[in-house]
């Protein structure tokens, strides 16, 4: 761990320093890790900021969308006068003006079957904020391959659920929750349904807490926990995971051992999907 620190860095994470449980060699640690945000938008926007205002060293951002002015009520690493732009540089724009010290890959790409493995494989941690089952599935499968820690969140209305899966430590994955996707037009999206703002705010940034969490190696992770969050009620559920033995993606007889089922899909899908940029 490189534990030297200029006078600015000192400064800059004072707050965390002062921390016991971080001090200077979580910082460090923090320096070293590499986080992938899939998807720049409602849950990505906070991801992003708080783990550039962190001092994560490596964040990497894929999206391959342009930021919509109906995304602004909620996409907050994006501004009025960006829109037309690529979502991912617009969302390295903002973590860069936060923290020009860490080191933020904009991939304008859309991760897809082809390319999901490399990228996740690049990576750490994974912080899944797409917004629709095709690619929720696809970063799933692609972390239990990669073994990557995948912290994923969901929104819809005015409820959101998180949780943490590394199935190489042991705890379930997301298939063990979900073995696959609903049938289309079973779950409406959040284009169809709405979103409260804010309550992507309140998920993308507890996903960055439990990331750093991750990294720091500090606290109670959310493996093998589900948080499901009611804003309306202001309620907070934990459902208990259960790794299942015979769950397709890391089960003790895979039927998921590649992601070609994938890259069949999306050849006989629109390429959108259910998008609505949460
Ligand atoms: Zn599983």
């Amino acid at each position: 761990m490189d534990l030297d620190f200029s006078e600015d860095d000192i400064q800059r994470y004072s707050r965390h320093i002062l921390l016991p449980e971080v001090g200077g060699t979580g910082q460090a640690r923090l320096a070293a890790a590499r986080v992938l945000v899939v998807g720049a938008g409602g849950l990505g926007s906070p991801v992003l900021l708080y783990l550039a205002a962190a001092g994560v060293g490596t964040i990497g951002i894929v999206d391959h969308d342009r930021i919509e002015l109906s995304n602004l009520q909620r996409q907050i690493a994006h501004t009025t006068d960006r829109v037309g732009m690529a979502k991912a540089h617009s969302a390295a724009a903002a973590a860069r003006a936060i923290n020009p010290g860490v080191d933020v890959v904009p991939i304008e790409a859309r991760l897809d079957a082809s390319n999901a493995l490399a990228l996740i494989g690049g990576y750490d941690i994974v912080c899944d904020g797409t917004d629709n089952f095709a690619a929720r599935f696809l970063v799933a499968d692609a972390c239990v391959l990669a073994r990557r820690t995948l912290i994923s969140a969901a929104v819809l209305r005015y409820e959101g659920q998180l949780s943490t899966f590394k199935p190489h430590a042991g705890g379930p994955c997301y298939r063990c929750l979900y073995p696959a996707p609903p049938p289309p037009g079973l779950v409406p999206s959040c284009g169809e349904a709405g979103v409260l703002g804010a309550v992507t705010g309140v998920l993308g940034t507890w996903q960055a807490t439990e990331a750093l969490k991750e990294i720091l190696g500090i606290g109670e992770g959310l493996s093998g926990r589900l948080l499901i969050w009611d804003a309306l009620a202001a309620s907070l559920r934990t459902i208990r995971l259960r790794r299942d033995p015979a769950c397709p993606s890391c089960g003790a007889a895979p039927s998921i051992t590649d992601l070609s089922a994938h890259a069949a899909a999306a050849e006989g899908a629109p390429a959108e999907g259910a998008a609505c940029g949460v």
